[in-house]
């Protein structure tokens, strides 16, 4: 008997999130995890930290209430919108019963919470222009009790159409939770949903401090959802889940003067994802440049291997999406700086 075999069966079938920095590489130039380029400054404010922390920091919680338009008791606080993720998937899936429900390619994380703890995973691809395919999502939800979503998509870029969402909320109601991962919503800010929490109690929505907000290093994320589910997430999370020292910066990031800057970042990225799409879209290596609504760009290239190794090797690291289902070739590269983004396109315009 191994301490392997001892571990249970579905952690030792587990593949574990292949995270960006896992993967490793020498490199000078980060791309590859959706990060803003450069960090903001904040000062810790000297808390005491003898005592544990507020299980849900008041002030967090006001401030992303009122940054996200949505009452206070409409907003969890979670280690990162990773722990949301994880959150939904214990509180309403029995192993070994429930399934959750995703349309890949998407974020990898719905599948590993799920797996973690037993909950299987059904899944149904997107189109081929990455929309939901509604009409095979129906008759798939028997048994199933979490939909992930996510928009604006990760890898791909793209918003799922309103209407389809919508759709998605009617069919699912009374059945199944709605999770929608906004986690690249400050980008495309007109696209969120949490106007609809009103209308729709199984809605769910994931955010996150990790992306626009540059505090990828800080792990703070949100769920948005009516006060009936937020109480059930609130059974099952830990109690003291936010660090003092990561929700004395949070409240400094909520505050109106940093979400302006906020603001301003998410123009300025937008400005060089422009010009990174343009100037990509130009190079005979890069046969696609889908269309982005986030953070990154996701490329098809003649050979994808030759040119994520070849920026690899130049301490350019993105992330490779060749192995992503219908994604052959793909790439996503996250929008840098503007010096990032023109060393990524004079690299791959000098290979031959
Ligand atoms: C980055 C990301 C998250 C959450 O990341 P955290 O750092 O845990 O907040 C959630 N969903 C998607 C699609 C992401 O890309």
């Amino acid at each position: 008997m191994t301490i392997t075999t001892l571990s249970r069966q579905n952690v030792q079938a587990l593949t574990p999130y292949q995270s960006a920095r896992k993967l490793g590489g020498n490199g000078t130039i980060w791309l590859n995890a959706n990060e803003y380029p450069t960090s903001p400054m904040f000062q810790l404010s000297g808390k005491d930290l003898n005592r544990y922390p507020e299980p849900q920091p008041q002030a967090v919680v006001q401030g992303y209430a009122n940054y996200a338009g949505v009452p206070p008791e409409n907003v969890l606080v979670t280690r990162g919108g990773d722990e949301g993720i994880e959150l939904v998937i214990r509180a309403f899936c029995e192993p070994n019963q429930d399934a959750i429900l995703f349309c890949p390619p998407t974020y990898g994380m719905y599948a590993v919470s799920a797996e973690t703890v037993g909950v299987a995973c059904k899944t149904v691809p997107l189109t081929a222009d990455f929309q939901l395919n509604l009409t095979e999502i129906k008759p798939q939800l028997e048994g199933v009790k979490v939909v992930f979503v996510c928009s604006p998509n990760n890898p791909t870029g793209n918003l799922l159409k309103r209407s389809d969402l919508l759709e998605l909320l009617q069919l699912t109601a009374g059945k199944a939770i709605v999770v929608v991962d906004e986690a690249y919503i400050e980008f495309c800010p007109q696209a969120t949903l949490a106007k609809e929490l009103k209308n729709y109690p199984h809605l769910a929505i994931i955010r996150t401090l990790s992306k626009a907000f540059a505090l990828a290093g800080l792990r703070c994320g949100f769920v948005l959802a009516n006060a009936e589910l937020i109480q059930i997430l609130s059974k099952v999370i830990a109690p003291y889940p936010i660090p003092v020292p990561s929700a004395d910066i949070a409240e400094q990031a909520l505050q109106a003067e940093n979400i302006a800057l906020v603001q301003a970042r998410v123009q300025e990225i937008l400005a060089n994802r422009q010009w990174l799409a343009e100037a990509l879209a130009d190079l005979p290596q890069v046969e696609n440049v889908y269309h982005s609504e986030a953070n990154y760009l996701l490329i098809k290239c003649q050979d994808g291997e030759r040119v994520f190794k070849a920026l690899w090797e130049q301490g350019i690291i993105l992330r490779d999406q060749n192995k992503a289902l219908n994604l052959q070739n793909c790439i996503r590269i996250t929008v840098g700086t503007r010096e990032e983004n023109e060393r990524v396109v004079e690299t791959i315009t000098i290979l031959k």
